[in-house]
């Protein structure tokens, strides 16, 4: 039997679990408990053919996790006989000293809660999800996987914000970048696809689900990412606005009266492509679009103006790129958005194929003109697989 890593991924009121085979790569099951501490709560298992469902409320992270293993034991499986050795954590927040994938201990714990000011939002949710799985699962190692490792060492005119030096030391303020996990594994299997080294491509990486990041990457190494201190920075999301003008947050607390709070709600939950339009969903989205909706087409023409806008930025950064790549929800799936974000950039070596772009094949392939000096690609990311490898790399 070979080597599984159970991988977590524990927000605020959910908590993803995937078992993974990182050797093979092989998927064995995965599922989602929602809405935890909810009357409406839920928890689903897919294991093979077998899609298991509990409805009911879940009143916490642990409860939730010992539901999941409950759902195995529904399905048949004895998760003894499936040859776990670790639990891989995604993180979304390692700060300046967290990069490499971290064996958990109580000290690693200290440290994560140092770090929470940093990824409020994101970080306690982590923490407690590594606590609960320890304590249900004491016997394995429990690995910490950083989102922001990837751009751990971004260079220093690309992570340096333009402010007093002194007091961005003082707060640890630099652009950290995040979904790094998903540009390294994207950016190798580009790679792979292409059977090129990775040290010989330029690429750049646009991820693109309701989170939405790109990278610039030269030889396998990060020069550039639109993902700052927060992942609040860069392109339009699902419902964070990306690119403001710092001012618009002075002016809404100083004039709309606006509280810290209410401003980072409405930056994280209430703008973006929701903010615009009402809707994250790019499938919603376009029948809104078709069916005459101004405020869905106005959202769609700023998330597309802010992609082709990174696209540009990336390329003068690089100073050319051999390959594009598509990947996430939006990237993998959403034929017309990869097409508007690319029209009329031939002059600047990047043609996509039409057919080959509109064609409904899913997993890796190449979506340019045969004469586009840059390569397209859309490749699925798959973050679950890499973080399990990374555990297997740190085992
Ligand atoms: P997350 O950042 O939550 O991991 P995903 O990468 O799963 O997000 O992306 C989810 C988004 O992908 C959805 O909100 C939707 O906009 C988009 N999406 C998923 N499937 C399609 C599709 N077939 N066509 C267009 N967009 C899609």
């Amino acid at each position: 039997m070979s080597d599984t890593v159970l991988v977590l991924n524990s927000g605020s009121s959910s908590l993803k679990y995937q078992l993974v085979q990182p050797e093979t790569g092989t998927s064995l099951a995965h599922g989602i408990v929602e809405r935890i501490g909810e009357e409406s709560s839920s928890a689903t298992l897919t294991l093979g053919n077998n899609e298991i469902r509990r409805d009911g409320r879940i009143a916490d992270h642990e409860t939730a996790l010992r539901t999941a293993f409950d759902l195995f034991a529904e399905a048949g499986q004895n998760l003894d006989d499936l040859g776990l050795v670790a639990v891989g954590h995604r993180v979304v927040h390692g700060g300046q000293d967290l990069y490499r994938p971290t064996v958990v201990d109580d000290a690693v714990i200290a440290k994560l809660e140092e770090l929470s000011p940093l990824a409020p939002l994101h970080n306690p949710p982590a923490v407690l999800g590594i606590e609960v799985a320890r304590r249900v699962l004491p016997d394995l190692p429990h690995i910490a996987v950083f989102d922001t490792a990837f751009f751990h060492d971004l260079p220093a005119a690309a992570a340096t914000y333009a402010m007093d030096r002194e007091l961005a030391s003082r707060w640890k303020i630099r652009r950290y970048g995040f979904h790094g996990t998903s540009h390294q594994y994207v950016s190798q299997q580009a790679a792979a696809f292409l059977g090129a080294p990775l040290e010989s491509l330029n690429q750049i990486v646009l991820h693109l689900g309701n989170g939405a990041s790109v990278s610039a990457i030269a030889g396998g190494r990060p020069v550039d990412t639109s993902m700052g201190l927060t992942p609040m920075e860069g392109l339009v999301m699902g419902t964070r606005s990306g690119d403001i003008d710092p001012g618009v947050l002075v002016y809404l607390w100083r004039t709309a009266g606006m509280g810290v709070e209410e401003i980072e709600t409405m930056l994280n939950r209430h703008a973006g492509m929701y903010g615009l339009g009402g809707e994250i969903d790019f499938r919603v989205v376009h029948q809104r679009i078709e069916s005459g909706d101004e405020a869905a087409q106005l959202a769609y023409d700023v998330y597309i103006h802010r992609l082709r806008k990174y696209i540009g930025a990336y390329l003068a950064v690089l100073g050319h790129t051999d390959v594009v790549t598509f990947t996430a929800g939006v990237g993998e799936n959403d034929a017309q958005v990869r097409r508007d974000a690319l029209t009329g950039l031939a002059p600047l070596g990047i043609e996509l194929d039409e057919h080959l772009n509109e064609s409904p094949a899913r997993g890796a392939r190449l979506i340019s003109a045969d004469k586009s000096p840059t390569t397209v690609l859309v490749i699925p990311t798959n973050e679950e697989l890499a973080i399990a490898r990374a555990c297997l790399a740190v085992l």
